[in-house]
């Protein structure tokens, strides 16, 4: 799962500060074929941006939810939220909205779903709800069946054609939650910022690739030649990190 966070803070429902006692999670999508997150928030370098201006960070909007789950800049699915959006269709519910995209691609569902499912299960396991209990875990069209939402499809004009219910939602999430694969929604807390693991190593790989693109500083070059012309280093990415192994071969061929 990839969580960015990005407070959408000049919507209006953010201004109004309000919170949310919860008791359960619903699930809507976005009733639009865009399947990129980047539709409905200002974005960054690794959701992909914005450039439209109609994303849901501005006043004079009377919608916004809690998070989306949709495709990012990379064309994989991830997630974004902002927890304290507020003001979501009831005051019992975190929602959030998948991107939809023409309700006919099995790849796409597949992941997003996925996503989807991740995410509930984390807020179940951040506010100790059970997915299986009557009504912790609904749709937005579940919702209208209880009267607790107003009159909208989604997501069972979706689900329901990629093969999945809610039902089928609820026990994908209650087993994520059994494996042990939600993730800790008590552990990447810190700042503003949420890290998973799996987003630190990518954030590890792409500092690398920053690294390994850097020139040899002024001060070193000549030195780095020399090194060169002596055979202990090709002089390739000069200001990445040098393995062990990297580090014995220099020695070794410094010694030759
Ligand atoms: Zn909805």
């Amino acid at each position: 799962m990839r969580l960015r966070r990005q407070y959408l803070t000049k919507n209006d429902c953010y201004q109004t500060d309000r919170t949310i006692s919860v008791r359960g999670v619903m699930v809507h999508s976005t009733g639009a074929d865009n399947p990129r997150v980047s539709r409905y928030v200002p974005g960054d370098g690794e959701m992909g941006r914005n450039t439209a201006g109609n994303h849901w960070d501005r006043p004079g909007l009377t919608k916004c939810v809690h998070a989306f789950v949709g495709g990012f800049a990379d064309g994989e699915a991830g997630e974004h939220r902002g927890w304290h959006a507020g003001g979501a269709a009831n005051n019992t519910h975190i929602g959030f909205e998948i991107c939809e995209d023409g309700l006919d691609d099995p790849v796409y569902f597949g992941k997003v779903y996925r996503e989807a499912a991740e995410l509930t299960a984390m807020l179940c396991r951040k506010f100790s709800l059970d997915p299986l209990a009557d009504g912790v875990v609904i749709c937005h069209a579940e919702g209208h069946e209880r009267s607790v939402a107003s009159n909208h499809g989604d997501v069972l004009h979706w689900f329901p054609k990629m093969g999945k219910s809610m039902d089928d939602f609820r026990a994908d999430v209650a087993s994520l939650i059994k494996d042990g694969q939600s993730p800790d929604p008590e552990e990447p807390e810190g700042g503003d910022e949420d890290v998973t693991y799996e987003q630190w190593k990518e954030f590890m790989d792409r500092y690398r690739r920053e690294l390994s693109q850097r020139p040899a500083p002024e001060w070193g070059r000549e030195e780095l030649e020399q090194a060169k012309a002596l055979g202990f280093t090709d002089g390739k990415r000069p200001q990445d990190l040098a393995s062990r192994q990297e580090v014995a071969s220099m020695i070794l061929r410094a010694q030759e």
